[in-house]
């Protein structure tokens, strides 16, 4: 019953960010042949666009990662925006995957879809069970409608159309703007240049007392290429490491990676978000995966890489 990616046409949509770009490098040792349109060639937020580019390339596989995406802030200002974007994209692909009946699709969801006070660690059963997050909350409902689409479209027609659930992610290819990222990717480049520019002290946001996890996303490409293969229901299956760190201990070892020797100074004007958010990861664990990377050695290995990219990343 298991999914074979051999020979298959297999679309990344969503291949230049940080999860997309991680499952290409991924499916690379898979027998697959990808198919990455850029932006020039399949514009994904016209329907009519997807639809004919479906058509044409008749991809067998999907890996629906695009999405727009953004830090705390970026969610909080971009509100309309990021619902109705995220839910343009989401109800092209899978729409016209369905019409065009493609064998299987992988729908990236996000931790941040679970209720704010939702019990911790967050297993799949918590989704659509209280109120969620605010400072995110548009991001988050176009999400829950996205992994509702996989699942209505695989209870009407039988599609096998899966979701998977990261928690917080980091890697390479993250986007680094210092207000408008995440926090690992934030905090990296903001502890980067005050360590360039000897600057004594590096703002940190909120209190530092919220608690995250994090996964390095080359795990989370393996996750999503292990559930395409061997995973067909309607769950929407966590992925994450299941463990987490409060902001403050997440920043010091940020700050360790760097080098930079200055001070932390949290600054409660911005604010703390969720106060907790860790994955319940025991149904991803009995199918038989597990995250590798230390936390640790992915954050050296994202800044590797945002070194060896660093004057492209400001350029831009
Ligand atoms: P969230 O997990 O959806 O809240 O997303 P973020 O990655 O944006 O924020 C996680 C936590 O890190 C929040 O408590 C933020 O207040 C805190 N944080 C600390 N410094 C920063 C920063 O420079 N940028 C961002 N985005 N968050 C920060």
């Amino acid at each position: 019953m298991s999914y074979d990616l051999a020979g298959k046409r297999v679309w990344v949509a969503g291949h230049r960010g940080l999860v997309g770009s991680s499952l290409v490098r991924r499916l690379a040792a898979e027998d697959c042949i990808l198919l990455t349109p850029d932006r020039t060639q399949l514009d994904l937020q016209s329907s009519a666009a997807v639809e004919q580019w479906i058509a044409e390339h008749k991809p067998q596989a999907i890996f629906l990662a695009a999405a727009k995406v953004g830090g705390i802030l970026a969610n909080n200002l971009q509100r309309a925006d990021f619902l109705y974007q995220n839910l343009r994209i989401e109800l092209n692909v899978i729409h016209a995957a369905f019409a065009h009946g493609v064998e299987k699709l992988l729908f990236l969801g996000s931790s941040c879809i679970y209720p704010r006070d939702a019990t911790q660690p967050i297993a799949e059963e918590a989704l659509l069970t209280g109120p969620l997050e605010q400072t995110n909350e548009p991001y988050a409902l176009a999400k829950i409608a996205g992994v509702k689409l996989c699942e209505c479209y695989r209870q009407q027609y039988g599609c096998d159309f899966i979701s998977a659930m990261p928690t917080n992610l980091y890697g390479p290819n993250d986007n680094f703007h210092p207000k408008h990222a995440h926090v690992p990717a934030a905090l990296m480049s903001r502890f980067h240049d005050a360590k360039i520019k000897g600057l004594p002290e590096v703002a940190v946001w909120g209190t530092g007392t919220p608690r995250r996890e994090f996964l390095f996303v080359d795990d989370l490409a393996d996750a999503c290429v292990f559930l395409m293969k061997n995973y067909s229901g309607p769950i929407a299956t966590n992925v994450g490491t299941g463990e987490d760190v409060t902001i403050r201990s997440f920043a010091e070892m940020i700050r360790s990676t760097t080098g930079y020797e200055g001070e932390l100074v949290f600054d409660a004007s911005y604010p703390d978000g969720t106060l907790r958010k860790v994955l319940d990861v025991s149904r991803l664990t009995k199918l038989g995966w597990k995250a590798k990377t230390d936390l640790r050695d992915g954050l050296a290995r994202t800044y590797d890489w945002y070194c060896n990219n660093y004057e492209r990343l400001r350029a831009v």
